[in-house]
């Protein structure tokens, strides 16, 4: 095999897309079924106050890159991390051995944003975020091209299915080694 040159013993993978698109949720599934360890960033950031403050304008905290990415480069050395985070290209490209971008249909995704509480401008920002492909643009840029998938997070078969795969290529990662 040729994909396994980082060195680790366990790959890391990012998990990006457009908020609402299924990160967390294909994430945590993809940890229960690897024993891969879960990193969601939004979290990380507000329970180690990594971030300057709260942006009142997207409602959300202004991240720290720094100290986010000192906080994680000790785990990220070792492996065996998937990355949950609606952005990818403030870290090192070094880290990440796949890049997944989760994509969901417009309709569906409206009414997950919406189910969300999500309205007005910030529903409108995330759509057209959808629609225009920011994520695997920024990962497209961020990220060797070999290294970067979509995949589909319309439905909970999806979710099933995109674990399923991500399962073989970690196990297959693991007889590389
Ligand atoms: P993100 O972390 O990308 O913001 P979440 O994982 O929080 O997205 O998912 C947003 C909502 O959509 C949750 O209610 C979740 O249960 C639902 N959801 C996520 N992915 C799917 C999917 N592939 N099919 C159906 N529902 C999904
Ligand atoms: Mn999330």
């Amino acid at each position: 095999r040729t994909d396994n040159n980082s060195g680790r013993k366990k790959p890391n993978i990012l998990i990006t897309g457009t908020p609402g698109t299924g990160k967390t949720t294909m994430a945590s599934a993809l940890s229960e079924a690897t024993q891969l360890r879960h990193i969601n960033i939004g979290d990380l950031v507000k329970e180690k106050n990594l971030h300057d403050g709260w942006d009142e304008k997207f409602e959300c905290y202004i991240l720290n890159e720094d100290l986010v990415c000192d906080e994680l480069e000790d785990l990220m050395e070792e492996g065996g991390n998937i990355v949950d985070y609606h952005g990818c290209d403030f870290f090192p490209e070094r880290w990440f051995d796949r890049v997944v971008v989760l994509q969901t249909e417009n309709s569906v995704l409206y009414d997950r944003l919406t189910r969300r509480g999500y309205s007005g401008t910030k529903l409108t920002n995330n759509i057209e975020c959808e629609i225009f492909q920011v994520l695997l643009e920024e990962a497209k840029e961020s990220y060797p091209e070999e290294i970067v998938f979509t995949m589909r997070s319309d439905t909970i078969e999806d979710v099933n299915n995109n674990v399923s795969s991500l399962s073989d290529w970690i196990r297959s990662w693991n007889t590389a080694a």
